[in-house]
């Protein structure tokens, strides 16, 4: 008999049907002889068009603990209809909300994290028979203030609590049957991968890859959950995410990931003198801007250029802290840019292979494209390039590693099957 914690994604719980065939799978699981904690993320777009709520009523920006308390309302509908259609199937089920079930968080509205997991009355539930329901993507402060931990954070709330019951396994299951060389749904020759490292699947969720919560893979390597991603809608092996993975013969990139979330910063004419970057960053740091690319150009006449990349949303602020400390540094000009894309490449093996990155560049020159930035690190390369092309770059990308298969993937329900 195993403990095992199964997560089921929005797409997976969509509608009364879907969440009907998620509370069979659950029961089969139960009846098989093992015991399941279930959680779940809010029904199909629930999360979306409850924000989209928040636009008609509030101008401006609404509180943030009134949008954590509007947002965790999505999970608690699901928890409670999932325990429901489980008791029709003659199946004891309890459902529990985060903070009942001891997910304690940090105090941030918005995108919070776990600090700490209570898991006595989870456990207790599972031992007297119940499959037990605990709603994804929120938590409650010590304070008692309730929390989110930010967009996909269900897929966390899963692998925290399969630490903290010491779970067998943690199985997420959503609207593909595993994870892909990139995303299926942009690359429909993509290439399932029957296992990948914790440390590629970390990088690929930061690079942009939505399958998984970069928190969650994050806590599954440091507490060594064993991880599976596999479909709610078929009974496909899955993708195991874990320390170590084999690589296939011949292939160095393990996946591609792209992400729009991107806008540039570029300071023009910066006066060449000790401290200056020291000067932006730390203002940059003190307004919470994260920054990711950073590359500075040549010196001329004393003067340098240099750009970096941060969030969509945090371009503006960006643009305003520069100018804030425009007397300080001395420069001559700040402006930003946006409408790009960051595309990555990802594999443990680039490391040791030359050539890697130096193929990157020849395929997106190859469409006639240019490169805007570049960054690397052992297991990644990623160019930042302009968005209107971004499915044809994946596309060549993926052709150029090797990586494409003569096997469609799949993507989606079983009417949805394309
Ligand atoms: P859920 O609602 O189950 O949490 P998500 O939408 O968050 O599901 O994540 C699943 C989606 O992730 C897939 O439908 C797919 O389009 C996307 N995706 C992006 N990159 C990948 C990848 N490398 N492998 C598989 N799916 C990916
Ligand atoms: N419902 C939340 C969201 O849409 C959390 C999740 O799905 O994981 O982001
Ligand atoms: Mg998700």
């Amino acid at each position: 008999m195993s403990l095992i914690v199964m997560k089921f994604g929005g797409s997976s719980v969509g509608d009364a049907e879907r969440m009907k065939r998620v509370a069979n799978r659950v029961v089969e699981t139960q009846r098989n002889g093992h015991q399941c904690v279930v959680v779940v993320s809010a029904m199909g777009d629930t999360t979306d068009d409850l924000i989209d709520l928040t636009k008609q009523i509030s101008d401006g920006t609404p509180p943030a603990r009134e949008m954590d308390m509007l947002l965790t309302t999505g999970e608690q509908v699901s928890v409670a209809l999932l325990s429901m259609a489980i008791h029709s199937l003659g199946q004891s089920a309890v459902s529990f909300t985060g903070w009942q079930a001891g997910m304690y968080t940090e105090a941030v509205h918005g995108k919070a994290r776990i600090t700490d997991i209570k898991p006595e009355r989870v456990l207790h539930a599972v031992k007297q028979g119940n499959v037990v329901i605990v709603a994804g993507f929120q938590g409650m402060t010590q304070e008692g203030e309730i929390t989110t931990l930010g967009r996909g954070g269900s897929d966390t709330t899963a692998v925290a609590l399969a630490a903290a019951i010491q779970a067998d396994v943690c199985e997420i299951y959503t609207d593909v049957d595993g994870i892909y060389s990139t995303d299926p749904r942009v690359v429909k020759c993509a290439r399932k991968l029957p296992e990948i490292t914790y440390d590629e699947m970390l990088e690929l969720a930061n690079l942009g890859a939505a399958v998984l919560h970069p928190r969650a893979v994050e806590y599954a390597k440091n507490y060594n959950v064993p991880l599976v991603v596999r479909s709610s809608f078929n009974h496909n092996a899955g993708t195991n995410v874990k320390e170590e993975a084999a690589m296939e013969q011949g292939i160095v990139v393990r996946g591609i990931a792209s992400d729009k979330n991107v806008a540039r910063i570029s300071i023009l004419g910066v006066e060449e003198k000790p401290g200056q970057l020291a000067k932006v960053f730390t203002a940059l740091a003190n307004a919470q801007i994260d920054v990711d690319i950073i590359v500075q150009s040549g010196v001329l006449n004393g003067l340098a250029d240099f750009s970096f990349t941060v969030s969509l949303n945090d371009k503006e602020k960006a643009v305003d802290v520069i100018e804030s400390i425009r007397s300080e540094v001395g420069f001559r000009e700040v402006s930003s840019q946006q409408n790009l894309v960051k595309v990555s490449i990802v594999g443990a093996g680039m490391v040791s292979t030359p050539g890697v990155a130096a193929k990157m560049f020849e395929t997106i020159s190859d469409l006639g494209l240019s490169i805007n930035m570049v960054s690397t690190s052992e297991i990644k390369t990623s160019c930042v390039i302009e968005n209107n092309r971004l499915n044809e770059v994946i596309q060549a990308l993926h052709t150029a590693y090797g990586l494409d298969t003569d096997q469609q993937a799949f993507v989606g329900g079983p009417s949805e099957r394309r």
